[in-house]
């Protein structure tokens, strides 16, 4: 099997006194797409943005590659290859396609990486290379998210955290948009998704987690959780 790249033990996070998370523990192997299930307010976004520093633990710790990053900050923990999209997207607006992307890549000295991840970005979104020189604002819900990973390509991630890539988009995008998690994932990304449609999620991921009231209840691979009775009842609307 192979090598833990990110491994969260028992995190507990609080926004002021209310206790978010309640000892959350999970693994995310090298090349691997993990899911983070669970109904509004299970506490997915907090611990992607646990591991990523936004939120400091306190208690708990996270490891990348077997070193703990808990109490880095969180530029530094996204130096180190743990890079967040957020949910919402964020892209700047008044700065092109390319500013953004460029933007992305602030921590990579090298100008030549630098323009390797963005040829690279280039050929997995031909549709950013065409529209290089736009606004970013003028871009559509579907491809300010391709944007928004693009941006979090640039700074060569050891693993992806995306939050709700999927979130407000049409029907046909969110499918693009599972699609384009799986060819990241095939490039050699390895990710942890957050998602609210279980059923696509499940689809794409190799293990998942479901979360209830900040505690990790089920998990298992993708194959296990998309077969588990109490998953299809509570998280996919029921049998297909
Ligand atoms: P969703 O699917 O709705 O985004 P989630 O599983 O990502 O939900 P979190 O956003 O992690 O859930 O929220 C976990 C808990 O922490 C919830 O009870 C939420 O109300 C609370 N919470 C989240 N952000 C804050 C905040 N900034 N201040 C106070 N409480 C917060």
């Amino acid at each position: 099997m192979s090598e833990t790249v990110l491994s969260v033990r028992d995190i507990e996070s609080f926004y002021g006194k209310i206790q978010a998370l309640h000892g959350v523990t999970l693994e995310v192997r090298k090349g691997q797409i993990v899911a983070l299930l669970g109904s509004n307010g299970a506490g997915k976004t907090t611990t992607l943005k646990t591991i990523s520093g936004l939120v400091r633990a306190a208690a708990g710790e996270v490891q990348l590659q077997g070193k703990p990053i808990t109490s880095l900050a969180a530029h530094t923990i996204a130096r180190l290859g743990v890079v967040h999209v957020p949910e919402g997207r964020h892209v700047l607006k008044g700065l092109s396609v390319k500013e953004n992307l460029e933007l992305g890549a602030f921590t990579v000295r090298d100008a030549h990486v630098r323009a390797e991840r963005m040829a690279h970005v280039f050929e997995l979104f031909p549709r950013m290379a065409e529209r290089r020189h736009q606004d970013a604002s003028l871009l559509s819900g579907g491809e300010q998210q391709m944007l928004a990973i693009g941006r979090a390509l640039m700074h060569g991630p050891e693993v992806l955290l995306l939050d709700e890539p999927s979130m407000g988009l049409a029907p046909k995008l969110v499918t693009d948009t599972m699609r384009i998690v799986k060819r990241l994932n095939e490039t050699g990304v390895t990710i942890l998704l957050v998602e609210q449609n279980a059923r696509l999620a499940l689809r794409l991921a190799h293990y998942g987690y479901v979360l209830e009231n900040g505690q990790v209840r089920m998990q298992g691979s993708g194959e296990e959780l998309r077969a588990d009775e109490r998953i299809i009842q509570a998280y996919l609307g029921g049998a297909e």
